[in-house]
């Protein structure tokens, strides 16, 4: 799950991580209100949407006028921001943070996430602050600052001065470095208390005045570790979640939305990836990622199906299911019952294999739904893909 930046900072001001004085701001009275209250030579104005890249798509507005703040938040509630990372059709902006504007001398990375490879968690620096982080990783990859920390240790100091005189901060300020080894210590306890998944600053910044200010602020959390965290799940904000991955998710469905359009139904996570591959190779797109689960009912896939066939890019579904657990005869019974309320006014493929297959295939084709059985995995895949037409 992710939270906004006014979230993230938030959560940075309990954990002692210093962040502008700010608030969040939904209208232009409550702009002119906070601007009074502030009472700072600079106002800065943010678009909080779940993306970055805001600041070159017109999100951020910085203003010496106090007057300007109503202006600018009109401006920006209910904008459209499209950002490299939004997507064409962009985020619709609901609300601003508002916070006091700081002296730039220099812009830092940071951020903290687990590391695959090991396990542990791992703080990744950069003196390039500011800039995308994954273009320097690509194009300066030296400039990339690497530390894990031991779990089962915890994070030390050394950590954090290893950090610190590797982005060189002993010749950028040595002022910061005491601040900033702090800083990473207390952003670890945020990671490891909170269940975080990700927690990214960019860019943390050094002020004309030698301190250390979060400037933006990203946190994701593990959504496993969510329900020990009531005050993370107020943070919720569905305005930023596709409505078909809420549904889905209240309907215990692992879905997550594409840009293709085959929608795809199968259980288990793996042979949901296999599937999406196929597809790919049979020269389509995957509309959806949808692993049923093993202990799919006829409920849980009518549900499923409603919710794939609900995204206006679905040009066809095909349904693959290697029946283990969850039995072919209940995902065809979950097939017909969903038949029952929505049209299914696309091309569909089955292809049922395993447990009660025999039983499934008999069900569909006794059913009167128009659908095309296939037995083999690629054939299943040319098929659907013939009768969808090929991806734009
Ligand atoms: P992002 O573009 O979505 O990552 O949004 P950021 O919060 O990182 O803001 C984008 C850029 O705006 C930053 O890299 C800064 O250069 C600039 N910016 C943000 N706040 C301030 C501020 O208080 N003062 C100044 N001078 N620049 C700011
Ligand atoms: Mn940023």
């Amino acid at each position: 799950m992710n939270v906004h930046e006014f979230q993230a900072k938030s959560l940075f001001a309990q954990f002692g991580v210093p962040v502008p004085r700010g608030k969040e701001i939904t209208s232009p009275e409550a702009a002119t209100a906070w601007a009074n209250e502030l009472n700072t030579p600079v106002f800065v104005v943010k678009a909080q949407i779940h993306a970055g890249g805001r600041g070159k798509a017109g999100g951020v507005k910085i203003t010496k006028d106090k007057g300007a703040v109503a202006g600018l938040a009109k401006e920006l509630i209910g904008k459209t921001l499209v950002t490299h990372q939004t997507g064409p059709k962009g985020r619709k902006v609901h609300r601003l943070l508002m916070e006091e504007g700081a002296n730039i001398s220099k812009e830092l990375y940071l951020s903290l996430l687990v590391d695959r490879d090991t396990g542990w968690p791992m703080f990744i620096a950069s003196t390039e602050g500011g800039m995308e982080i994954e273009v320097v990783a690509e194009k300066t990859p030296e400039k990339i600052i690497k530390e894990s920390v031991d779990p089962a240790v915890g994070f030390q100091g050394h950590n954090g001065r290893n950090v610190a005189f590797a982005l060189g901060l002993q010749n950028i300020e040595p002022a910061v470095i005491n601040p900033f080894v702090q800083m990473l210590g207390n952003l670890y306890r945020l990671f490891m208390e909170k269940h975080a998944a990700l927690v990214e600053i960019n860019p943390l910044i050094i002020t004309k005045e030698k301190t250390l200010v979060a400037l933006d602020g990203k946190v994701s959390f593990d959504d496993n570790g969510l329900f020990k965290h009531e005050d993370v799940q107020k943070m919720r904000d569905l305005n930023e979640e596709e409505p078909l991955e809420i549904e889905a998710n209240e309907n215990n469905l692992n879905y997550i939305k594409l840009d293709g359009n085959i929608g795809c139904m199968v259980n288990g996570a793996g042979l949901a990836m296999a599937t999406m591959d196929v597809i790919k190779l049979a020269g389509s797109e995957p509309a959806n990622f949808l692993d049923v689960g093993g202990g799919a009912t006829k409920e849980t896939v009518a549900a499923g199906f409603r919710i794939l066939l609900k995204d206006p890019n679905v040009k066809g579904v095909f349904i693959n299911i290697f029946g283990g657990i969850v039995r072919c005869d209940r995902i065809a019974h979950g097939v017909i019952e969903a038949a029952k309320e929505v049209k299914i006014a696309v091309p569909l493929v089955v292809r049922l294999q395993g447990t009660n297959a025999e039983e499934g295939r008999k069900l569909l084709a006794e059913s009167g739904l128009k659908l095309d059985a296939a037995n083999d995995l690629w054939e299943a895949a040319q098929k659907i893909v013939k009768l969808t037409g090929k991806a734009a």
